[in-house]
Formats: C-alpha cells, sequence, structure tokens
C-alpha cells in the first residue's frame, strides 16, 4: 500500500539555520520545515517529543506534538508523528516556540541542538517512508553495497565530500582569479599511447576500433600550449588500469595544470601558491615556510631511503662501512664490497623497553620483508650505557665510540645498520628507507613515540630520466630496456644531460619535481621536450620504441613541430591531497563511491558481464 509518497509537498519558508540565528525573535511564527524525523519519545498519550534533523543531517531541533483538538482519525497529525518510522523525509508545518535551553544531561549540547526554539506540529506532510527493515543508528557500519547508507549515517564522509568540495573551489579560484589560468576540459574518450601506465579500452560499433580513457591530460595540455593557451588547468579524472595496490583507484582525480614559457621553478612557485592557500584557508595553517626546501632524488633516497621522505621523523641514514670493522661488513650479508648505512631512532629512554619492542616488531608480520631481504637482514642493536660498550660491542671499540658521537646516541636508542648493493639508486624506496618508515609507524602505534605532528613539505627533483624498464609497469614498450621515470615528455634537465642521452641515458637527470609532505607524495611535474627531434631522439633512439608505437605519438610531434613554446606543469593527485589535509589513512574515506580493492563498485555492482548483445554490438569475442 502506498501510504506516504507524495508527489506535491510544501516549499519550506525557513531554514534551520535561521531558527538557530534568531531563535526565540521567532516565537509563534508559523513555518514549514524540510528535514528527517529523528529519535521520538513519547512522553504521554497526548504528548510527544522527536528530534528532526534539517537536510544536511547537521542541524536539529525538537519537534512537539499533541494532539490536534477536535481530530482523532490516524491522519491526525500526531498520531501521524507517532507512526513515522525514524529517517523519514518529511515536512514539517508548525509554530515556532521558544524553549528554555535543557538542563542536565539533556542539555549536554548535542553536536547541532538549536536549543532556543521548538516546533508545535500543526501538519506533517511525509515525504518518503524509511523501510523498517533497514536498521541505523548511529554506530551502524554499513558496507560498500551500501555506501548511501553508510554517508548519511557517517558525518565524516560527508563531511570530507564538503571539505573536498571547498578545496577545489579554493584550487579554481587561485589558479584562475590570481594566476590567470583558464579551465578547460579534455576529452575523456582518447587514443591509446603507451605512456606508461596500462588503459582502460572503450570499444566502439566499428569494427576493431577503440577509444582509451586518458591516464592523465598529460598530451592533449601540451598541445594546448602549441594552441596558444598560455595557461591550462583542470580537475581532471584519470584512469589506469593498475594493480589497485595500498590505496589506488583505477579512476582518480588530478589538479592538472599546465603553462607556456615556463620553467620548473615557475610552476614549483604557482603550486606552492595553491598550496599554501589550501593550508591556511582549510586548516589555518600559519608558519608555511616561503617557499618549500628543494632535494634532489639522490640525496632523499640516501638520507630517508625514499624519494617521498617523511622528514617529520628524523632517523636520518648514514653510510658506515668505511668505519666498521670488514668482519662485521663480511657478516651482515652476503654482498662483496657493499654499502653500509645506519639509522638510530630513539624508541624508549629504558633500553630493555626498546628490546621489548624491537622483539616484537621482529617476530611481526610487518618484519618478514626485512629479514628475508636477500642483501641481509637488519643488524639491530640498543644503545645501553649498563652494557659493555654500551651494546655496540660487535663494531669494536673505535668505531663504537664514533658512532655514537656521529648519531649522538642516548640510553634506549634503536640502531639499525643495513648492507645495500654499490650501486646507483632507482625506484621509489630502500630497504633500510622502508624499515625506517615501519619501526617509526610500529612505534607509534605501540605508544612508545608520539605520532609526528604537522606538515612537512618538500619538492624532490633531479630523478633520473630513465629507469631499467620492470615487469610491474609496462612502461612504453622499448626495445632498450629502459622506460621513462616520470613519462616520455620529461625533458632531460641541462645541456649535459642532452649529452648523455645516447651515450649514457641511466645517468641523465629530468627536468623533473615532485612535491612531497609527509611522506606522500601529492603530485609531480616536470618540464616537457617541447622541440620535435628531441621527442623523437628520446622515443626512437633511447628508448628505442617501435615504429609502430612511435605513430602513437605522430600526432604530438607534429603538435611540437608547429612552433610549441616551452612549457612545463604539474598534477596534484587531488584525493590524496585532500585525504592528507584531513589526516585520513585512504583516499577512500575522501571519495563518494570509492571502488573496492579489486575494483568494483558494490552498490551499482560494476563492472558487469558483457551481454552477447553487446559483444555483438562491438564486433568482440570471448576467449
Ligand atoms: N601527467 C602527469 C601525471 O599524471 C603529471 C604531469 O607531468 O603534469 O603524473
Amino acid at each position: 500500500m502506498l501510504t506516504v509518497v507524495t508527489v506535491d509537498f510544501p516549499s519550506a519558508t525557513c531554514t534551520f539555520q535561521r531558527l538557530a540565528e534568531e531563535g526565540a525573535k521567532l516565537n509563534d511564527q508559523q513555518v514549514v520545515l524540510h528535514g528527517y524525523i529523528g529519535t521520538r519519545r513519547d512522553a504521554s498519550k497526548s504528548l510527544t517529543f522527536a528530534e528532526f534533523h534539517d537536510m544536511t543531517l547537521g542541524a536539529t531541533v525538537q519537534l512537539v506534538s499533541t494532539p490536534t483538538k477536535g481530530v482523532d482519525g490516524s491522519n491526525s497529525p500526531h498520531t501521524t508523528l507517532r507512526e513515522l518510522q525514524e529517517h523519514s523525509p518529511v515536512a514539517i508545518s508548525g509554530t515556532i516556540k521558544s524553549r528554555k535551553a535543557p538542563s542536565g544531561k539533556d542539555g549536554e549540547s548535542k553536536a547541532g541542538l538549536i536549543t532556543s526554539v521548538e516546533v508545535k506540529v500543526d501538519n506533517i506532510t511525509p515525504l518518503n517512508a524509511f523501510p523498517n527493515d533497514i536498521i541505523m543508528s548511529k554506530d551502524t557500519v554499513f558496507p560498500a553495497e551500501s555506501r548511501h547508507l553508510q554517508i548519511r549515517n557517517d558525518p565524516s564522509i560527508r563531511n570530507a565530500l564538503a571539505f573536498r568540495s571547498k578545496a577545489a573551489r579554493i584550487v579554481r579560484n587561485e589558479l584562475c582569479e590570481k594566476h590567470d589560468f583558464t579551465e578547460i576540459e579534455t576529452p575523456l574518450l582518447f587514443k591509446s599511447t603507451p605512456e606508461g601506465a596500462r588503459e582502460f579500452l572503450v570499444p566502439t560499433r566499428t569494427p576493431g576500433l577503440a577509444y582509451a580513457l586518458p591516464q592523465s591530460p598529460q598530451q592533449y595540455k601540451q598541445i594546448l600550449m602549441a594552441s596558444g593557451i598560455p595557461r591550462y588547468v583542470q580537475i581532471a579524472k584519470c584512469f589506469r588500469d593498475e594493480d589497485l595496490r595500498a590505496d589506488r583507484q583505477p579512476e582518480f582525480t588530478q589538479v592538472d595544470l599546465e603553462m607556456a614559457f615556463a620553467s620548473a621553478e615557475d610552476v614549483m612557485r604557482t603550486i606552492e601558491a595553491v598550496v599554501k592557500r589550501l593550508w591556511t584557508e582549510l586548516l589555518g595553517a600559519k608558519d608555511l615556510p616561503e617557499t618549500f626546501p628543494l632535494m634532489s632524488y639522490e640525496k632523499a633516497m640516501s638520507k630517508y631511503g625514499s624519494d617521498k621522505p617523511d622528514l617529520r621523523l628524523g632517523s636520518e641514514i648514514q653510510p658506515i662501512e668505511y668505519m666498521i670493522p670488514v668482519d662485521l661488513v663480511n657478516k651482515i650479508g652476503p654482498l662483496d664490497d657493499p654499502i653500509v648505512e645506519v639509522m638510530k631512532i630513539p624508541i624508549a629512554e629504558d633500553p630493555n623497553d626498546t628490546r621489548k619492542f624491537v622483539n616484537k616488531f621482529m617476530d611481526s608480520p610487518e618484519a618478514q620483508p626485512f629479514i628475508q631481504n636477500p642483501h641481509g637482514q637488519p643488524g639491530i642493536f640498543i644503545f645501553d650505557t649498563r652494557k659493555p660498550l654500551q651494546g655496540l660491542s660487535v663494531f669494536g671499540f673505535e668505531a663504537a665510540e664514533a658512532l655514537e658521537d656521529m648519531i649522538n646516541l642516548e640510553d634506549g636508542d634503536l640502531v639499525i645498520i643495513q648492507a645495500r648493493p654499490r650501486e646507483a639508486f632507482s625506484g621509489g624506496s630502500t630497504p633500510i628507507g622502508n624499515l625506517r618508515l615501519a619501526l617509526h609507524k610500529s612505534a607509534v602505534k605501540h605508544g612508545y613515540i608520539g605520532p609526528p605532528q604537522g606538515f612537512a613539505f618538500t619538492w624532490i627533483n633531479d630523478f633520473p630520466l630513465f629507469s631499467p624498464s620492470n615487469d610491474a609497469e609496462p612502461g612504453q614498450g622499448g626495445a632498450a630496456g629502459l622506460s621513462a621515470t616520470h613519462h616520455p615528455f620529461t625533458s632531460p634537465k641541462t645541456a649535459a644531460d642532452v649529452d648523455l642521452l645516447l651515450t649514457d641515458p641511466l645517468q641523465v637527470r629530468a627536468d623533473h619535481y615532485d612535491l612531497v609532505v609527509n611522506g606522500v607524495e601529492l603530485g609531480g611535474g616536470s618540464r616537457r621536450i617541447h622541440s620535435a627531434e628531441m621527442q623523437e631522439l628520446v622515443m626512437r633512439e633511447v628508448l628505442q620504441m617501435s615504429e609502430e608505437r612511435m605513430k602513437d605519438f605522430a600526432h604530438l610531434i607534429e603538435v611540437l613541430r608547429a612552433g610549441c613554446p616551452p612549457h612545463a606543469g604539474l598534477a596534484l593527485g587531488f584525493d590524496r591531497l585532500v585525504a592528507v589535509m584531513m589526516g585520513r589513512e585512504s583516499v577512500r574515506d575522501v571519495i563518494a563511491f570509492p571502488k573496492s580493492g579489486r575494483g568494483e563498485d558494490l552498490l551499482v555492482k560494476s563492472p558487469t558481464k558483457m551481454t552477447e548483445g553487446q559483444l555483438e554490438t562491438y564486433h568482440l569475442r570471448l576467449r
């Protein structure tokens, strides 16, 4: 029986905000309010109180209802209120009555409760029912299949979405109003090009033809630079069919920008302005530096074992193989002539507490990758002044003393040493860098040290232009065994780097920069190759891409050839940026409809199996 659904309903004549602001001044006024029924309390047969939440679910006013005089049928508003399920949307016509702020337990201000007025119910228009097979109390956690209910029930998700919307507004405002950027939408139906990540294909009804969804608007934004657009920005959807490793989504959002006639510094200064505005307006940050510090990839990897170092943690890594006994070098791993690195992590003042902590850590699954490191396990020591040579006897007298001075050891400090091969860095981290993070995380989790505070920004630059290819990333599929570290459009940094392109490509530094905060990469960009000859050389001669693959980029070469100005840009990962700003663990917490770890949307149940009819339409056959 369709009892409550209405087609027409009365418009609201008042907002909860006005109730809160004007309060008792509105006494005796008649209003219509829209919202959701909350918990109800029947004080007696003829007196009912109910919470009434506004449509943001953030403000609440008390409804008071008594039987309407002379009406005793089932459609009396009093009876209706008593029959309504909590969470039902309704329009309430009522009279505002000033009230004394509730005292005692009831008065303990519930978030958003308006205490200066209540609403006497004159009429109720139920707008829809809330089914009684859905149980929703404050702490109910709904599965991903019921994302709508989780969003409705969890203010932290709704807050994140509101915060995200504000952040997008600030980004647009800063870039378009203050820095003369033009917001331009680029196509989502793009074509397959070996830019770096695996793509999603979109088959068409023309046999054998497919679009690809863009992994980023990179090529279109460079085309815009050749089109006489000086500064482009887009809050862009990007698609990558990657392993959904830690906290990646197959579709995600970037603040994507590009600037003509610009250098790396121009882009960095522009991004700093955006980031500082976001942090100031949304987080009230006051002490952000004028410009963010700059650190080379080489330095980040050697000092922090990561190309996205969390600078708040301290625990800098230093080489020590030159100062420790050869015996020890030979003992800590199978490598010939390794680099041996050391770091200290202050865990507790009492060495026994540190010992307890580290034993527990080494027994945990988190320690497994470090124990199984083919280059040797980490050597673990605890600085303990009650022990011979302060617990560092294997270092021998001289090295123990030197080490104590070098890294300022105090009782209870954890000292870690680790060997690695003596070769150039590649990739994003080293085992000792990962161990640095894992130990800090575990020490925070178990209450030994407090969580790191604040935001430590840094630019990382001077990445190698090329990295050895690996199986995990398809790269550009060239025959040289190399992949572009960033993407194949990134420019070598200096003329000297250009000279190395054909002779020693792994030594070529890129004009590539990443913005990192607290161990998280917020974004990355580069100055681009804007000469067609150079772009062809990199693709054909250095990466050794096949002629067929080269053809995929023919449009770009043609565009660069047409007097394309020098240009540089960057993209900020917008989901991650919002998550970092809000201190959320996962990007899923700041996306309305995130995909699961298997790339599924469990609410709408995507992806779906293709039907016979669809396969036929797109001229496809399943193997
Ligand atoms: N398109 C690049 C990316 O998605 C960003 C950039 O170079 O501007 O990582």
